[in-house]
């Protein structure tokens, strides 16, 4: 990334951490994805159970690779398994959750819209703490941003990614389909942590997933 785009980067960071604070969530910023790993690492005791989202980021970062097949926790692996639905059913009781958001506003909410809303109903309710990680590619000013955010950039490149058969899949943007295909089923908007401090975010200055 460019040092100068780093730099406004972790300015609008610091401000958004202030507001998540404010906000009730644990939020904390890294320069890198590897420094946020390491740190995860320690959080998260051994013992613990973990299910995770779909995400991009977890992938890049090397979350989903630390997680995968290891013995120190009981983690409900979605990307090996031919019973999806009990992961998921599993990952709503898990002691922690990690994800992306598709959005994260400089004055402190998430914003998110899913599929089979697996993902947002573990960040709305279910295990112990959540872990939200994302980098600073993510800002937006406030939730109208978001929503363009994720029109213009998440939901298509997520559509081209999994080669749904939906007009942003081809366009590059969206168009409010509303296709038995559509990604778009559920739109969460998370103002505040309830109870204060289990959703916890994880900002890298860093550009990860979309
Ligand atoms: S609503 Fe339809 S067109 Fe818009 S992003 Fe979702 S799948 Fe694509």
């Amino acid at each position: 990334m460019d040092p100068n785009v780093r730099d406004a980067r972790r300015k609008l960071a610091a401000e958004c951490i202030r507001h998540l604070r404010d906000n009730g969530f644990t939020a904390d910023y890294y320069e890198t994805a590897e420094d946020a790993l390491n740190d995860l690492k320690q959080q998260i005791p051994a013992g613990s159970s973990i299910g995770f989202g779909g995400s991009e980021t977890l992938k890049e970062t090397g979350i989903i690779g630390w997680l995968t097949g290891n013995p120190d926790y009981t983690v409900f692996d979605r990307y090996h398994t031919d019973d999806m639905r009990k992961v998921f059913l599993q990952s709503l009781t898990a002691d922690c959750y990690l994800m992306s958001t598709n959005a994260l506003t400089v004055d402190g909410h998430l914003y998110n819209v899913d599929n089979t809303g697996n993902r947002v109903a573990a960040l709305c309710y279910g295990p112990g703490q959540v872990f939200v990680i994302a980098g600073t590619n993510k800002l937006v000013r406030n939730i109208e941003e978001a929503v363009i955010r994720n029109e213009d950039i998440a939901a298509p490149a997520n559509n081209i990614r999994l080669n749904r058969p939906n007009p942003c899949a081809q366009l590059g943007h969206c168009v409010h389909c509303s296709t038995p295909a559509t990604l778009c089923n559920q739109f969460v908007v998370t103002k505040r942590s309830m109870p204060e401090g289990r959703i916890q975010i994880l900002l890298i200055n860093e550009d990860l997933g979309y």
